[in-house]
């Protein structure tokens, strides 16, 4: 049975294939649950594919360390407050609570062992999530002795800035713990 088939023999409507489903003509229009694809493209608000999954494997990710996926809509500005014409959005992925639609390298926390709301109150006190809140993922290290220079110049090498954004949370920053990586070892990580 193909997906569309199953999804009607249910009552989900397919009708409108938008990904941007709006209450008002959904819900309003007696369609409760509702169902849509879409692949990304240039033209589409992702501006490009991220680079994530199938798109590192396949090498068709975008290379543009100009674009800022963080501060569009499925990126992770507002997503602890909501921004100028962007709702407040995270996504979970199966148990992972991420700011955003690509997904950080590390979750913020697991949805199955923590509430979604104790997890945003928690990560809202914290400098380096209020940067991406804001969509600034170039500054979020500033707080933590990471200069935006840095962000900046291994955005260029890595080419996008999602990547940059693993290496922090993989070498500067311990999501964790919330705290530093080399203020926990006092070491000699630090740039
Ligand atoms: S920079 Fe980080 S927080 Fe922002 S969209 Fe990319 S992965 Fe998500």
């Amino acid at each position: 049975m193909e997906l569309a088939e199953l999804f009607a023999s249910r009552n989900v409507n397919g009708d409108d294939k938008d990904p941007l489903i709006e209450k008002e003509t959904y819900l309003v229009k007696g369609h409760p649950l509702s169902w849509g694809y879409w692949g990304a493209t240039e033209d589409m608000w992702l501006g490009g594919n991220w680079a994530r999954g199938r798109s590192l494997e396949k090498n068709n990710w975008k290379k543009d360390p100009g674009h800022n996926f963080c501060s569009i809509l499925s990126g992770g500005i507002g997503f602890l407050s909501g921004a100028e014409g962007i709702p407040q959005e995270i996504s979970i992925q199966l148990w992972r609570i991420n700011p955003c639609c690509p997904g950080t390298y590390k979750a913020m926390r697991d949805a199955r062992k923590e509430k979604v709301a104790d997890v945003l109150a928690r990560v809202a006190e914290s400098p380096v999530f209020q940067s991406i809140n804001r969509g600034d993922p170039l500054g979020m290290g500033e707080s933590v002795g990471i200069p935006r220079e840095l962000a900046v110049a291994r955005t260029e090498d890595l080419q996008n800035v999602c990547l940059w954004c693993d290496e922090f949370f993989r070498d500067y920053f311990d999501v964790e713990k919330m705290v530093t990586k080399f203020m926990q070892t006092e070491d000699s990580s630090k740039p």
